[in-house]
């Protein structure tokens, strides 16, 4: 636009001037079509003035015939001459002889000049005598110096025969200083040309370069009436180069007023732009924040310096339980004290101009408060010169109650960890206690001090240290304490025993277990403890009585047994045959109670720690040989036959033969019990990597699903009618599994219901071993079901 605008005014200009140039142009050209005829006017007067004079001086000449006295024309002629000044001499030359020079002074040299003598002069004489008209000549540079004009007339008498030549010489620069100075006046320039020349481009009187035709300057050209002479007025202005100038002026100030319109219009169309941009930024962006502020999520307001409302969006009319015109209404004050005016510029002032945010309870429209979130803001708006305070309202009356009950819910807890009977420990999991509950500090009664500066592990394991605390540690390296650690949901215990001594020096028996959890300070160990020193000292007694009645019983029992065997073998001859067989039965019960006393006794052996391991390394091949030998009787008793399959490659293995002996008896006792009459009874031995592995494979009754994960404990035996009737104490393997994984073996079984089933040990290859752990008190609640 600007360019257009800056062409346009800029062609306007010039069409403007082109056609001012015109009208000016056709002034100035009527205004020298008038000027051109005053001055010929003037110069037609000025030379035709001559011609009258020669005229008069002819008709004289005439009237005499050609003889004059020269005293008779000689005043006359110099009266006339003087009267017009342009007349330079009068000359008279009859038969082409100067004879008379007015004024003679000065002139004499033309005196007697003939003219058919001048070269220059009588080419144009004779024509104008063969002419028989009077005519002009010149210009010619004069004797007497200047340029002058001859008006020749040449005289012919009555007779019609030439006489001669009478000229009458003018000065031409007097003659046209009349036309020239009017010429001046009227701002023109004017030449004479003669039409007649050869040389067209020669002017007879003026500027010979007004012949060159400009295009800039308006020329006229006349016909001068002067008599013999064709000759023409040619004039020009001469202040054209200021009109040009004034012309450019007036280009050069319209291109100018063009430019600086075209500039004009730029910046305010540029200003324009901007204002528009700007407008519609503004617009745009208050758009925005209009949509922002009322449909934030929080509550917003603006609020001007003073305290008063200005705009309040939805949700916080929502979290005060105002309608948006009530809430407008209210002073600010009324919701809190704090948000008066002069507090906020304080508060500002000292928050070193920065936005403020505090927590702070506000006046419910039902009275109640609300805790609210506040963060402020001081903004300029530079637009209306003004500042306002945007209010964003966050409602966190909720996290406030959440958090109290938190607190109450710790507080809660923390009671019951104080109140509790139980020692809770809580240690990181290289054992540095991070929480101890009073229970807990009463076990070691140290001063409270202390605990914090213990390893809790040390004071843990007391007496049982090294083993329990590599055992411990083991543990902290297992998966499931890792899998706690990750967050794995695995409700697993590490439940172990030791035995501490207090800060009086009194010994206590712990019971403990380890659990593992994730807290913010990183993985933890839950250790919960009890004091079990009562209950260990009943379970000595308890033991001690077992062991003590086991033996009472047993000792007359063997008596009684030796007694009635001696009986049934005929010490005393025939028997009757009723008195037998109540012989017989009391032997059978007397050697049921009999083993049920040893199997006692064996238990008791084990759970208190008491049964030697006389480990040894051994071949397998032949001790399962032997076992089998030894509990034939068995295989007699239940009708079924024992088959062993031996190792190709007999294997030594690192255990307890004694032992070995006993769980083989039970395994062997228990396949024949339970199996068909006339069935097999399959021993294999089968070679592991790091084990043997014993199997005792029957076909018989088998043992229903649902007692198979309680077999291994004690007295456990499967409720059928068999079962009773074949006896025996649910011990047996209890004890097997005890002595196995004493030995550092395992024990399980497979089995069908109706078909049978394969109870199998392993037992360690000699050197694969590592060290027994002996008379430990330990004790795992590893799962039961093998
Ligand atoms: P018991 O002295 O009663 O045999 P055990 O602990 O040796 O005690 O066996 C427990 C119970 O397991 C037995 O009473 C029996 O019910 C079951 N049982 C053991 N071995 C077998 C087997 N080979 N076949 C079927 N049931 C068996």
């Amino acid at each position: 636009m600007p360019i257009v605008v800056f062409v346009g005014t800029g062609c306007a200009t010039e069409l403007i001037l082109f056609e001012e140039d015109r009208r000016q142009e056709s002034i100035a050209r009527e205004n020298m079509m008038s000027n051109a005829g005053e001055l010929r006017a003037i110069i037609e007067s000025e030379l035709n003035a001559t011609i009258h004079l020669a005229s008069g001086l002819v008709s004289f000449i005439k009237s005499k015939n050609g003889e004059y006295k020269i005293n008779e024309i000689e005043p006359w002629l110099l009266d006339l001459q003087a009267s017009e000044p342009s007349i330079r001499n009068i000359t008279l030359a009859p038969g082409n002889r100067i004879q008379t020079v007015v004024p003679r002074q000065g002139n004499e040299s033309a005196l007697g000049l003939y003219y058919p003598d001048n070269p220059q002069q009588w080419p144009a004489i004779r024509k104008i005598i063969q002419s028989e008209h009077p005519a002009l000549a010149g210009p010619f540079e004069l004797r007497q110096g200047g340029l002058g004009l001859a008006y020749r007339v040449p005289v012919f008498l009555a007779d019609e025969s030439y006489w001669g030549m009478i000229s009458t010489v003018l000065n031409a620069k007097q003659v046209f200083a009349l036309a020239e100075q009017r010429a001046q006046q009227l701002k023109i320039d004017f030449a004479i040309i003669d039409l007649e020349s050869l040389s067209k481009s020669q002017a007879i009187y003026g500027k010979e370069d007004l012949l060159v035709n400009s295009t800039k300057q308006i020329t006229s050209k006349l016909k001068l009436n002067i008599s013999g002479r064709n000759i023409e007025l040619l004039a020009s202005t001469s202040h054209l180069s200021s009109d040009f100038i004034y012309t450019q002026s007036q280009r050069l100030a319209g291109w100018l007023i063009a430019l600086l319109l075209g500039f004009l219009i730029a910046k305010t169309l540029q200003s324009y732009r901007r204002q528009t941009r700007a407008y519609f930024a503004l617009n745009e962006s208050q758009q925005r924040f209009l949509r922002a502020f009322n449909t934030a999520p929080q509550g917003m307001a603006l609020v001007d310096v003073d305290g008063n409302w200005i705009s309040v969006n939805p949700m916080l009319c929502n979290i005060l339980g105002y309608e948006e015109y009530e809430l407008l209404q209210k002073p600010i004050t009324d919701l809190s004290s704090q948000l008066a005016a002069p507090k906020l510029h304080q508060q500002w002032i000292a928050q070193g101009k920065n936005s403020l945010q505090f927590e702070l309870s506000l006046r419910h429209r039902d009275g109640r408060a609300v805790s609210c979130l506040l963060s402020l803001a001081l903004i300029e708006y530079e637009k209306l010169e003004k500042t306002y305070w945007i209010f964003q309202v966050i409602d966190i009356s909720r996290r406030v109650t959440a958090e109290s009950q938190l607190l109450a819910s710790a507080e809660y807890t923390q009671t019951i960890l104080n109140k509790v009977a139980e020692g809770i420990v809580s240690t990181s999991l290289n054992g540095a206690i991070r929480s101890i509950n009073p229970a807990a500090m009463a076990l070691w009664k140290l001063p409270e001090a202390a605990y914090l500066q213990t390893n809790f592990f040390n004071l843990l394991c007391g007496e049982n240290n090294p083993v329990l605390l590599a055992d411990i540690e083991h543990f902290i390296q297992s998966p499931q304490i890792m899998d706690a650690v990750q967050e794995i949901e695995r409700n697993s215990f590490y439940t172990r025993e030791s035995t501490i001594t207090d800060f009086h020096g009194n010994q206590l028996h712990l019971e403990f277990s380890i659990s593992s959890t994730q807290q913010k300070e990183g993985p933890e160990l839950i250790i919960v403890l009890r004091d079990i020193t009562e209950r260990k000292h009943l379970e000595i007694m308890q033991s001690e009585f077992v062991s003590i009645v086991s033996h009472e019983l047993r000792t007359p029992l063997t008596s009684i047994i030796g007694s009635l065997k001696l009986i049934e073998g005929g010490i005393f001859g025939n028997l009757p045959e009723s008195l037998a067989r109540m012989i017989h039965i009391a032997l059978q019960n007397g050697q049921q109670l009999a083993l049920i006393i040893n199997d006692i006794l064996d238990m008791d052996k084990l759970v208190g720690g008491k049964m030697e391991f006389n480990t040894q390394n051994f071949a397998i091949n032949q001790l399962i040989a032997e076992s089998i030998d030894n509990n034939q009787s068995f295989a007699h008793e239940y009708q079924v036959q024992f088959k062993f399959m031996p190792l190709t490659q007999d294997s030594m293995v690192n255990a307890d033969p004694l032992r070995v002996g006993q769980i083989m008896s039970n395994l062997l006792s228990n396949a024949a019990k339970f199996s068909h009459p006339n069935s097999k009874v399959e021993i294999n031995i089968l070679k592991e990597l790091r084990h043997v592995k014993v199997l005792v494979k029957d076909v018989g009754e088998g043992i229903p699903e649902q007692y198979q994960d309680r077999l291994f404990k004690k007295f456990s035996q499967v409720d059928g009618s068999s079962t009773r009737k074949k006896g025996g104490t649910g011990l047996g393997l209890s004890i097997c599994r005890q002595m196995v994984e004493r030995m550092q073996g395992e024990i399980g079984f497979e089995s069908t219901e109706g078909v049978g089933s394969t109870f199998y040990f392993t037992l360690p290859i000699a050197g694969t071993t590592t060290d027994l752990v002996e008379n430990s008190s330990m004790s795992d609640n590893k799962s039961d079901n093998k």
